[in-house]
């Protein structure tokens, strides 16, 4: 019998990115509690999250890191995102400027020095009637190599299987 101490566990940082509401700690909730929150509290994002994923070889145990807001009066420090092994950029469907801001966050990313860190986009609230193109976000996801996946923090569409995504994507040691 396979015992579960046995598994290697390697934890791994995570950042959610994104213009302010686009739902960046209502998706963070439902990954980890399963849950919605309609009106999550800033400091609710502020609180460090942990959740573990398991995989057939090992089990990812991310630590998430959400804003506090912080992005809306202010860029974020690159302390932020330090070191992530995976990030979670995050836009609204209906809402096609905060599509340009993703894409920079990718870009900040990528030219950080955080080469290693595999990028999920988020094209969130797909629960709602879209005002984003989706072939242009396709199209953008292929040429920048990031996974892209439509979510909905409210009905938990595609959440889960984008955090499993990404952990089969992190690299595994350490
Ligand atoms: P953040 O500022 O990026 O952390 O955004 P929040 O997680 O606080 O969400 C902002 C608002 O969008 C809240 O009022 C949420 O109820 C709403 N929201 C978040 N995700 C979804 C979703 O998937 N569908 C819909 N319809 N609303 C959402
Ligand atoms: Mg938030």
């Amino acid at each position: 019998m396979a015992s579960s101490g046995s598994r290697n566990v390697h934890s791994k940082k995570l950042v959610m990115l994104g213009q302010t509401a686009v739902g960046k700690t209502c998706i963070a909730v439902q990954f980890v509690r399963g849950t919605f929150v309609d009106k999550p509290d800033p400091t609710i994002g502020a609180a460090f999250m942990t959740k573990e994923v398991t995989l057939p070889d090992c089990t990812i145990k991310f630590e998430i890191w959400d804003t506090a807001g912080q992005e809306r009066y202010h860029s974020l420090a690159p302390m932020y995102y330090r070191g992530a092994a995976a990030a979670v950029v995050v836009f609204d469907l209906t809402e096609p400027g905060s599509f340009d801001r993703a894409k920079a966050w990718v870009g900040e990313l990528k030219h950080s020095g955080e080469q290693d860190c595999v990028i999920a986009l988020a094209g969130n609230k797909c629960d709602l009637s879209p005002s984003v193109s989706m072939d242009e976000v396709e199209e953008y996801a292929e040429k920048h190599g990031v996974l892209f996946f439509r979510t909905s923090a409210k009905d938990g569409t595609n959440v889960a299987s984008m955090f499993e995504a990404l952990a089969e994507k992190v690299p595994r040691t350490a």
